[in-house]
């Protein structure tokens, strides 16, 4: 970073204490992208993660260290049922601006023989599972316990055993997040035979009048041995825009859907604003790359080719996300906008 840069934010800075681990964020070189608009960072986590304390085949501790060693910056370990604490782990593996692990469960139940699991993030004690008597009653009575706790819910792969669908999720209340992509080869991410896709169910949701963000994660078990048919790492992650690599920062930042979800995509920025939703692809030069502005319905608005797509609003959109696609296959899920409201 250049020293005017350094001064400047020192001089920002000013009426706070300035702490010897603020001064060595500063001075150092982070794992995180700078965003040159809003003076915040991007920084890349994966929130579903499991180890030996549940059905994972590594140790938390040999489960931080591959996710640090690959320049992820936070991390949640979501143990089914267990809560696999990080405090300890911090202590070893956190270090300012370069990683940091976040709290939290799988909450793991099922209603009449179908899946249903909803992560826990930010999580302070234990939440155990609550069975209902319908695929909808019972995530509405886990988020709530979730809730409760004062963590956030995330609806883990719908199409996992075919058990949830939009249906059952527009019955259910405070419900802001769900994997639009899930890592795990057993989860139907594209749906099929009639069942809905991820992207179709984000769309019935967003159409209904849901406010809720798509994340992409790993669900990874599998450390030792690598796999098409295993749960590998390094598949599905989210890039969220936080001012620092804190707890609150990232929870804030997810909560008001300043973050990306991506299964391969890098995006340089997003920008809403301006009466506009603007992109800019951190292409690869051997990679070409479409976006699609989805609103309503899940009609695409428009299709943008190459690096830097954009969207002008017209007026009317109930709302707006895009999905940009790359030739390798991997894609990138831009959170919704809601130009009509305020
Ligand atoms: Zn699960
Ligand atoms: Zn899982």
């Amino acid at each position: 970073m250049k020293r005017t840069t350094m001064k400047k934010a020192i001089i920002v800075r000013g009426a706070l204490a300035l702490t010897a681990a603020a001064l060595f964020l500063i001075a150092t070189r982070g794992g995180a992208t700078p965003d040159a608009s809003s003076g915040k960072k991007w920084y890349k986590g994966n929130l579903h993660t499991h180890t030996v304390h549940s059905d994972g085949d590594s140790t938390p501790n040999e489960v931080a260290a591959w996710y640090k060693d690959h320049r992820y910056q936070f991390l949640v370990l979501s143990d089914h049922n267990y809560l696999t604490e990080t405090a300890g782990l911090n202590t070893v593996f956190a270090s300012p601006e370069k990683f940091l692990l976040i709290q939290g469960e799988e909450v793991t139940t099922s209603s009449g023989g179908k899946p249903v699991h909803i992560n826990a993030y930010h999580l302070g004690s234990l939440v155990n599972p609550v069975q209902a008597d319908s695929v909808a009653s019972t995530i509405q009575a886990n988020v709530n316990g979730i809730r409760g706790a004062r963590a956030l819910p995330s609806l883990n792969h719908p199409n996992f055993g075919w058990a949830v669908t939009s249906k059952d999720l527009m019955q259910v209340s405070n419900l802001n997040l769900f994997e639009v992509y899930n890592g795990h080869p057993m989860v139907n991410n594209r749906g099929g035979g009639g069942a809905e896709s991820l992207d179709e169910m984000w769309d019935a949701l967003l159409t209904g009048g849901k406010r809720i963000h798509g994340i992409a994660v790993d669900d990874a078990h599998n450390f030792k041995v690598i796999g098409k048919n295993l749960s590998n790492p390094g598949r599905g992650w989210i890039m969220v825009r936080a001012a620092r690599l804190a707890d609150a920062d990232i929870r804030a930042a997810i909560e008001a859907g300043d973050f990306y979800a991506s299964s391969g995509v890098i995006l340089k920025d997003v920008q809403a604003g301006g009466g506009a939703l603007r992109i800019e692809i951190q292409a690869d030069s051997a990679t070409r790359y479409s976006t699609f502005f989805i609103g309503e319905g899940g009609k695409v608005l428009k299709r943008a080719e190459g690096n830097n797509p954009e969207y002008r609003i017209q007026g009317g959109e109930k709302y707006v996300r895009a999905k940009v696609q790359a030739s390798t296959g991997d894609d990138a899920w831009v959170q919704p906008l809601f130009p009509g409201s305020r």
